[in-house]
């Protein structure tokens, strides 16, 4: 068995982490006290369930997840809802001095305290298995905790599981969804320890999330429940082919050698399709034609950037539920004949599909796309804007360097944010004939 060890941080993280145990444990039968509960005729649920779940004495499935937080509030509520239960009890670690929404706080001081009992219980959950292909963080980067304890934990785990992959589910934040001024620090500082020590980052953007919620859901005033809906679902999706029986990237190191060209160029677009909201109650059905189209929609992207600005790199798609894979296949060339100059031309066969029988809850069929397009650079540079803007007059860096920061670390991180944009920039203007040539002079050389 391949294991993945889920890890979630923070205010974000522990409420996107849990929404989407809630949601996974629907799809494989698990009821919130851990028992088996699904459709006994077909064993699709229960042939990979330890990928994420661990077996407890008496049959009870347990996630395989850590819990982490500097303050008890989210954690409280996490244990007292609907599959509170189901965690196991010595996996939840907190403290009690928060974050303040302080990337410092939570990578250098606050956070660095409590790191050593979160990895005792990593440690524990890693030995008890029996290959793990690698870990998954959800968190934020906008605040401190998710954001600068989240990333401090991905390194330690780098340091210590160096040949382990690691997937982040990290959301970027967004003025629309704002809670603070500092979140384009908090993000940026972030950024810079992503494009070094996680393997692939699923990026959710709160700006797009928002965008779909009041646009295209018509909801006037969205909630995190209502973002987080979107989260979990897009979680669902794009996990699927790690938990169910099926070919396509079906573990986390496949998933990388098909997606990334360039080890720092890790950072995917996902989309949805089709979108609903929370408790709605209309059943929406869709054919594969009108869901590829969908799912190609700059509309129906968790990240808010228009792939039409740039070209992808690579892509895979995951369709589920009872339909035709020839007509998946047929669809999906279509949108790439139609659109061959939106794809890198040296990268034959860029693009992947692939089809799991179970649909999500509430749907006959759905579709889950990752992207890596160019065009994300859009969203790095709106951040990088937003960091210049106030770090051009060192606005708020007290809070930093009041617990012990060193004004470089900002300057590094915008330069290596700054090279990451500049990178997706080179990859859309390359040709296939430029790349000829620079081939050609070295061979000269
Ligand atoms: P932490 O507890 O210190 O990690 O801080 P938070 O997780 O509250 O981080 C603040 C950032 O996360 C801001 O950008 C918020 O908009 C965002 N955020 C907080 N909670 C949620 C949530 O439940 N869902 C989403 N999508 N974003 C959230």
């Amino acid at each position: 068995m391949r294991e993945i060890l889920h890890v979630q941080g923070g205010q974000c993280g522990n409420q996107i982490g849990s929404k989407f145990w809630e949601v996974i444990c629907d799809e494989h039968g698990v009821d919130p006290t851990g028992r088996y509960n699904g459709d006994e005729s077909s064993d699709v649920q229960l042939e990979r369930i330890n990928v994420y779940y661990n077996e407890a004495s008496g049959g009870r499935y347990v996630p395989r997840a850590v819990l982490m937080d500097l303050e008890p509030g989210t954690m409280d509520s996490i244990r007292s809802g609907p599959y509170g239960q189901i965690f196991r009890p010595d996996n939840f670690v907190f403290g009690q001095s928060g974050a303040g929404n302080n990337w410092a706080k939570g990578h250098y001081t606050e956070g660095a305290e409590l790191i050593d009992s979160v990895l005792d219980v990593v440690r524990k959950e890693a030995e008890n298995c029996d290959c793990l292909q690698g870990f998954q963080v959800c968190h934020s980067l906008g605040g401190g905790t998710g954001s600068g304890m989240g990333t401090l934990l991905i390194s330690k785990i780098r340091e210590e599981y160096p040949d382990r992959m690691m997937l982040t589910f990290s959301v970027f934040p967004s003025p629309k969804v704002s809670d603070t001024v500092v979140e384009p620090y908090n993000a940026t500082l972030s950024v810079h320890q992503l494009v070094e020590n996680a393997d692939e980052c699923m990026v959710l953007d709160n700006e797009a999330l928002y965008d779909i919620c009041f646009r295209t859901l018509k909801l006037s005033t969205p909630s995190f429940g209502d973002l987080n809906h979107l989260i979990s679902a897009t979680m669902s999706g794009v996990t699927c082919c790690l938990r169910f029986p099926g070919q396509l990237n079906s573990d986390l190191r496949k998933l990388a050698v098909n997606l990334i060209p360039f080890p720092r160029l890790h950072f995917f677009m996902v989309g949805f399709a089709p979108l609903t909201s929370r408790g709605s109650q209309q059943y929406i059905s869709l054919t594969v034609p009108e869901l590829t189209q969908q799912m190609w929609d700059s509309k129906n992207m968790m990240c808010a950037a228009d792939p039409r600005h740039g070209r992808y790199l690579t892509a895979s798609a995951m369709f589920r539920g009872k339909m035709s894979t020839k007509e998946v296949d047929e669809q999906m060339m279509n949108v790439q004949n139609k659109n061959s100059s939106y794809f890198v031309e040296w990268i034959p066969n860029n693009v992947k599909s692939s089809a799991c029988d179970i649909p999500p809850r509430g749907l006959k069929m759905s579709s889950t796309f990752v992207g890596n397009s160019t065009s994300i650079q859009e969203m790095f540079r709106r951040v990088s804007e937003q960091f210049t803007a106030m770090f051009r007059r060192k606005a708020f860096l007290h809070w930093y360097t009041g617990e012990g920061m060193d004004e470089m670390e900002f300057t590094e991180a915008e330069s290596n944010m700054n090279d990451l944009v500049a990178e997706y920039q080179q990859y859309q203007d390359a040709t296939a004939d430029d790349e000829e040539v620079e081939y050609e002079e070295e061979l000269e050389d």
